[in-house]
């Protein structure tokens, strides 16, 4: 069976603190009169499933393509999400036009304790696009204890100890599972993430659901997984790989779960790359426009749209005509 790079439907969801930022900013045209907060544009999620849109496996949920071709997809270093039933990965852009709420994710250990066959959920994020004061929540203040942190949360005055960063746009926020974070609002977002949705929130603003009711907060659960030690952490620092003529590679992040390299073309600028069995890569336009040719076919690959190249697809070459930027998503070698 000839393998391609795959084109996904994506999956929006329409929170509360979503807005019109993907069209306004980006162009991408959004159903009327709702406000987007997330477009999952790959995702294998009881909670949302991207369609395939291109070529032979065109119509099928990213689940149903996983089940099909199983290990030929994912990679056989995913072996153990294989087991799990999981594709590996979700990747989100997200339109924060408000401040999601004050938010923690459980490891997988506890996940799989207490949230029945679900991940953890270790994420990172890199920064689209910022209003000229946008920050984000990461991290807790020095000195602050469990102890404290309940009574704040109690007594509704947290915010003594959150821990703001400023962002522009380019910078990349590392966030492991545990990590205390709120993406506030002015920051469009692409997130590379375990394939989960469990959110423990702390703080929701003193606001309500599109159901008027507040939402939910889990603040047991958030004090069972928050990381205490992870004091007033900073953006990341992003590591040289090579740095051609027309080309530099950098990695952002990299853990057990996913390693995402940037890349960032000169006009011309080209990359082979080969997909050799062992890993599924996620390719996706931040900057500019790319085209990508493997398995027979070209796709291009507009500014925010993202490329699911299967495991087992083999050689694949990108080219940019212009100067482009683009992030690599995959799971290297432990
Ligand atoms: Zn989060």
């Amino acid at each position: 069976m000839k393998l391609y790079p795959l084109l996904l439907e994506p999956v929006l969801k329409d929170y509360i603190w979503g807005g019109r930022n993907l069209e306004t900013v980006f162009g991408r045209s959004l159903p009327q009169d709702t406000n987007i907060a997330e477009s999952w544009e790959i995702a294998a999620h009881p909670d949302g499933q991207s369609v395939v849109a291109n070529g032979d496996f065109a119509g099928l949920t990213l689940t149903e393509l996983h089940q099909k071709l199983g290990l030929d997809l994912i990679g056989s270093r995913s072996r153990w999400a294989q087991e799990r039933d999981k594709f590996p990965l979700l990747i989100k852009l997200l339109d924060a036009n408000r401040a999601l709420s004050v938010q923690v994710h459980p490891r997988d250990e506890y996940a799989l304790e207490h949230e029945g066959n679900e991940l953890g959920k270790t994420e990172m994020w890199v920064i689209l696009d910022a209003e000229p004061d946008a920050a984000v929540i990461f991290g807790v203040k020095e000195g602050t204890t469990p102890e404290a942190f309940r009574e704040a949360i109690a007594a509704g005055d947290l915010e003594q100890y959150l821990h703001y960063v400023p962002v522009t746009a380019g910078d990349f926020i590392d966030v492991p599972a545990g990590t205390l974070h709120a993406i506030l609002g002015g920051i469009l977002i692409a997130e590379i993430q375990q394939n989960s949705n469990t959110t423990y929130r702390v703080y929701d603003w003193n606001r309500v659901g599109n159901d008027g009711q507040p939402r939910p907060l889990h603040v047991e659960k958030a004090l069972d997984v928050i990381n205490f030690a992870q004091v007033e952490p900073t953006a990341g620092e992003e590591v040289v790989i090579s740095a051609e003529n027309d080309l530099l590679r950098t990695e952002l992040v990299s853990n057990t779960y996913f390693t995402v390299e940037r890349f960032t073309f000169d006009a011309g600028g080209t990359f082979s790359g080969n997909c050799d069995g062992s890993t599924f890569e996620i390719w996706g336009t931040i900057d500019g426009e790319t085209t990508l040719t493997g398995g027979d076919i070209t796709i291009d690959l507009p500014r925010i749209r993202f490329t699911l190249l299967p495991a087992g697809m083999g050689a694949f070459e990108i080219s940019a005509d212009q100067p482009a930027v683009m992030l690599r998503a995959y799971v290297a070698a432990q």
